[in-house]
């Protein structure tokens, strides 16, 4: 190699931070996936040629709206609505909606952007969008997020179709979200499509499809320890989040045989160290999915716990370790500190939640490592299987679902393996997903010519 593509990609990203200044997590996503490229685009250079790295970091389209609605107590309030479009060239958008305080254009940016690779992965049609508003649903009751999802929907269904782009749940979006959003959506378009995924079981949505997050995540994860002749059974798991994902994985890795010792939410950790069972999970999915209450509260329940206000689980000795609650919620020195305490694997429930010290100690150490666009992927794919039954007007059963789900995370692992595999039997799982993803991606477009 005589680096021209390294200095191509190098000048890229410094074109790419100056003309969308201020949007850091978008940044990082993109550096992340150019990284992964290099060797490629010198192998095909007519990449260069054709922009592909311009085109594919500009989104299709970006849809920024006004969101008013009115609290309980006859107060207006107003939030901001996105719909990023990020890349249609491999099937309709897809992707979630996230109602965070904490959203703004770079979050859109950089899920969507990670959302149209992990597409890729998924082996189905989708291609990658986001979307979500910086509203706080924690501590409003269900009417005012009804009323919420009410008016974020007025809007937004102008921008969505069942060909078009269907979007998900995310971040403080499940099923009562999903719920208000369709029904508006339906009342508005007069039609009743599968144009939201994640809807309840009655009204069109697919069994597993809440669960497939975080048993996607744990089928992945068992692929990656096969490689090294291990398996979940035994092995102690330290899990980050309490919501959808984090619930989900939880349950799959008990279910596998695995110690799980702790859940969190943006307060604090609890650490069991008899581990999670059954009856102590349909607790949390009570408190956390009914009672909206907090993870404290858990320690309260079980005395065999602690809880540790302001603190993140990374600190417990484990095996395995499962961040499934937000981006950049492991820095370098968490991962420093599973390191030293002996964890083998960490698998990512979550988008971006490992900052790039932290992939960088992981990588160094040669420990199985895998992105989630690559260990995540169970979700969206289930959605698009929720998008094929709707299509069809079908119900598959559970173990249907639960077979095409293994089969694809395991067609995920195939492909990171093909890509990411280096000389001595290490899979780089960011390298294999990045670049299995990126080369479906482009290929796509190019076909498509300059549109
Ligand atoms: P939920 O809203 O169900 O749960 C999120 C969990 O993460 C909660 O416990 C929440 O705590 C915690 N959390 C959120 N923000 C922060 C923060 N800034 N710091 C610490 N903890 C935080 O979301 P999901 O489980 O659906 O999503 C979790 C992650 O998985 C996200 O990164 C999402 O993008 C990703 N993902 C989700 C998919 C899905 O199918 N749902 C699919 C693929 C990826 P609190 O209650 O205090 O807010």
């Amino acid at each position: 190699m005589n680096g021209f593509a390294q200095r191509y990609v190098d000048s890229f990203m410094s074109g790419l931070i100056a003309r969308n200044p201020g949007e850091a997590e978008f940044h990082q996503a993109v550096g992340e996936v150019t990284s992964s490229v290099v060797s490629y685009l010198e192998a095909y250079p007519n990449l260069i040629e054709e922009k592909i790295l311009e085109r594919i970091t500009e989104p299709e389209r970006v849809v920024m709206f006004r969101v008013p609605w009115m609290d309980d107590r006859g107060q207006v309030q107003i939030n901001r609505g996105f719909r990023v479009q990020m890349n249609s060239a491999i099937g309709p958008y897809k992707g979630g909606i996230r109602f965070h305080p904490s959203v703004n254009l770079s979050i859109m940016k950089f899920l969507a952007f990670e959302q149209t690779f992990k597409n890729a992965l998924t082996t189905l049609p989708m291609g990658g969008a986001k979307g979500g508003s910086d509203f706080n649903p924690r501590g409003k009751s269900d009417a005012e997020v009804m009323r919420f999802c009410q008016s974020f929907m007025t809007e937004l269904q102008r921008h969505i179709g069942q060909d078009t782009d269907v979007p998900a749940g995310d971040i403080g979006v499940g099923g009562r979200e999903i719920g208000y959003l369709f029904g508006q959506y339906k009342r508005l378009r007069d039609e009743f499509t599968g144009t939201l995924t994640g809807k309840g079981l009655a009204w069109g949505g697919s069994l597993l499809r809440p669960e497939a997050t975080g048993y996607g995540a744990c089928y992945f994860a068992e692929e990656m320890l096969a490689t090294r002749g291990e398996g979940f059974k035994g092995k102690t798991v330290v899990i980050s989040g309490s919501g959808n994902v984090a619930q989900h994985a939880a349950e799959k890795a008990m279910r596998l045989g695995a110690k799980v010792v702790t859940l969190s939410d943006s307060d604090g950790f609890i650490h069991d160290p008899d581990g999670l069972d059954e009856e102590k999970l349909q607790w949390v999915k009570q408190l956390k999915n009914m009672r909206r209450g907090r993870i404290r509260e858990y320690a309260d329940k079980f005395p065999t716990a602690s809880y540790y206000p302001g603190q993140r689980p990374w600190g417990i000795k484990c095996n395995i370790a499962m961040p499934c609650a937000t981006q950049n919620e492991l820095d370098g020195d968490a991962a420093a500190t599973l390191l030293a305490n002996g964890c083998i694997c960490v698998v990512e429930g979550a988008n971006m939640p490992s900052t790039p010290e932290a992939i960088a100690r992981f990588k160094e150490a040669r420990i199985l490592y895998s992105p989630g666009k690559a260990s995540n992927a169970g979700g969206v794919a289930t959605s698009g299987l929720e998008m094929t039954q709707n299509s069809v007007r079908q119900k598959w059963t559970a173990d249907e679902v639960d077979a095409q789900l293994h089969r694809i995370m395991s067609d995920i692992h195939a492909a990171c393996a093909k890509y990411g595999s280096e000389g001595d039997g290490y899979i780089d799982y960011v390298k294999g997903a990045n670049l299995a993803g990126f080369i479906k991606v482009a290929g796509a477009m190019i076909d498509q010519g300059l549109v």
